[in-house]
């Protein structure tokens, strides 16, 4: 596949191994798509994420001069669709132009399904705003919090848990509200993780980033800090040598990345987790299981197997949150089983990520997995136990004392 990035001198050899996790059926390959739809854009421009932020795609008339809308798509434009559109040119290049069932088209282009609000649906079907002490900071488990420093993403997934907030502006001066959340977290010593999200925290300027981090960092009972973002799949240009620097002086550091199927793993995405990887952050990937895009043993193994390759961790592959308007993304919860136990000693067990749903109401994260512990042996003297072939297995468990 020819790509319009060239590579650089300075590359790891893990970038060779990483590029075998780019699929072998085509995209519109970049550069043909650069040269047809900017012809005047030099490569240098293409490859600054400021050039692809300020040239997102956020409107129906230029979403048409990219690809051929179907119905269903032009249609959402007639109504009052809430969720707000934004495409990156890079992410754009690997929207198949024609077929709107493509899975990276599906997740990004917006159909009228999202107006059909289904029972069960809640804006914050979380219960988020319960949960917080402060605007932007949700504290729901004992020892970490979840720090919204944006509401601002490159791309806008069409599933988003956080549409309500995500692209609608601030209520106020963002410093002031970080002011107050940095103010809990110091006042607050059992929080000894902070997840910062959003929105995509790595939208912000280096310098907002450093002035953040600086401050967590300053709190003596912050251990670990997080980042939430879906920057390597949709804008890896952002991922600068100066990014990286910036964000190793902050170690223990660690990346929740948000990847949704292997087209998403190009060569660009590839490079920007090797240089994350070399500056030794641990990178793990989430997954939200989504209907026609990602729901099947195939596509999940191609996806977690190409991560392994890049070196992210598949951490949490999640059943689609009751955000309004998601059913037509939403799969039965036995789906999400059925993965697992596909996954589970078929391949690698770090490609193996912990399938939860995000409980309604405030809830949490809640494990499931399929049933491998089939009871107690008639004589109660064993436990029967199914491995992943489906076959059946005694394990001696009688104790007398
Ligand atoms: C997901 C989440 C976290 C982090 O949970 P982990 O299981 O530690 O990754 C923290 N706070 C909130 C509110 C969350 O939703």
């Amino acid at each position: 596949m020819k790509r319009a990035t060239p590579l650089e001198s300075d590359e790891p050899p893990s970038l060779d191994r990483a590029r075998q996790a780019t699929r072998a059926s085509a995209p519109p390959p970049g550069a043909a798509f650069r040269r047809r739809h900017y012809p005047g854009v030099s490569l240098t421009e293409w490859n600054d994420w400021r050039w692809q932020l300020k040239n997102r795609v956020t409107s129906r008339d230029q979403l048409e001069r990219f690809i051929e809308l179907s119905d269903d798509e032009r249609q959402v434009f007639t109504g009052d669709h809430l969720l707000p559109l934004s495409i990156t040119p890079y992410y754009l290049s690997l929207v198949d132009p024609t077929d709107p069932t493509q899975p990276l088209r599906r997740s990004v282009v917006p159909t009228c399904h999202e107006q059909l609000i289904t029972t069960g649906e809640e804006d914050d079907p979380l219960g988020e705003e319960a949960d917080s002490p402060v605007p932007g900071l949700v504290h729901r488990y004992p020892d970490r919090v979840l720090f919204l420093a944006t509401r601002a993403c490159s791309v806008y997934c069409r599933y988003c848990t956080r549409s309500r907030i995500v692209g609608h502006h601030a209520t106020g001066p963002l410093r002031q509200q970080w002011e107050r959340c940095l103010a809990y977290v110091r006042s607050h010593p059992e929080v000894r993780d902070v997840l910062v999200s959003g929105g995509d925290p790595l939208t912000l300027p280096d310098a907002s980033l450093e002035w953040l981090l600086t401050r967590l960092r300053a709190i003596p009972s912050v251990e670990i800090i997080r980042i939430g973002s879906k920057v390597p799949a949709v804008l890896p240009q952002r991922v600068t040598r100066g990014l990286v620097r910036l964000l190793r002086r902050f170690h223990p550091l660690w990346l929740s990345l948000h990847f949704t199927h292997p087209d998403e793993l190009t060569p660009e995405a590839a490079r920007a987790c090797a240089r994350l990887a070399d500056a030794g952050i641990p990178l793990g990937s989430q997954t939200v299981l989504l209907r026609g895009i990602n729901d099947n043993v195939p596509t999940m193994k191609a996806l977690v197997q190409g991560l392994l390759r890049m070196r992210v961790r598949p951490y949490y592959l999640y059943q689609c949150d009751p955000i309004r308007g998601s059913a037509h993304f939403r799969t039965p919860v036995q789906q999400g089983l059925e993965i697992i136990r596909g996954l589970r000693g078929h391949t690698t067990g770090y490609a193996v990520p912990t399938f939860v749903i995000d409980a309604p109401a405030g809830g949490g994260k809640i494990p499931l997995l399929p049933q491998y512990c089939l009871g107690k042996s008639p004589q109660g003297d064993q436990v029967v136990l199914q491995n992943y072939t489906g076959a059946h297995y005694y394990y001696p468990d009688s104790h007398p004392l």
